[in-house]
């Protein structure tokens, strides 16, 4: 049972609304029952394969950022005739790659404090306490 308290009226308890067949699992949208506010408040689901998504993709593009930056390092430093083209592509690649990932992670920290900022919305009555 979903325990999303309304932010707006601060009385309602938000119940999950019918959702339709063409709408992904991205969201679940809710609805107060005292006062119709609607809130969409992001998934369990999304937000955890967010959060292993961006984990783990962003530890293996990241070895491959610092592996790859240690190569051009080394080269520049050592002043080796070598073709970094390939190099300083992988270094943009993986650094696209770590922004996206960054981007995934934030998006998900977003999520959970909206699940948090529902759950935890101040009451005006003590109904919850009955329960
Ligand atoms: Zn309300």
């Amino acid at each position: 049972m979903s325990s999303y308290r309304c932010r707006k009226c601060k009385n309602g308890i938000l119940i999950a609304a019918v959702q339709g067949h063409n709408e992904t699992e991205l969201t679940e949208t809710y609805e107060c029952d005292a006062c119709g506010h609607v809130a969409v408040i992001p998934s369990r689901m999304i937000i955890c394969s967010q959060m292993v998504t961006s984990f783990i993709g962003g530890l293996i593009t990241a070895y491959l950022f610092i592996e790859q930056l240690s190569i051009f390092v080394t080269v520049v430093q050592f002043n080796i005739e070598r073709n970094l083209t390939q190099n300083i592509v992988l270094l943009v690649v993986s650094l696209l790659f770590l922004a996206g990932f960054g981007y995934t992670l934030y998006t998900g920290m977003q999520g959970l404090a909206k699940r948090k900022f529902y759950l935890k919305a101040p009451q005006r009555n003590k109904r919850f306490r009955a329960s």
